[in-house]
């Protein structure tokens, strides 16, 4: 199982070690922080995924 990882040059969400030509560094899970601007975006999105199971 892959590691989520985070390019800390342009904050994209990554599995790869590398990106931007830089080493990644390693992320938490993603899920809702006020410090993560598409946090709540990603919140919406799953909101709107479990609505459409209904
Ligand atoms: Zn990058």
């Amino acid at each position: 199982m892959h590691k989520l990882r985070k390019c800390s040059t342009c904050n994209a969400y990554t599995l790869e070690e590398q990106h931007c030509g830089k080493e990644t560094i390693a992320a938490h899970p993603p899920k809702y922080s006020p410090k993560d601007p598409y946090g709540k975006y990603r919140l919406k999105a799953r909101e709107k995924q479990w609505t459409n199971l209904k």
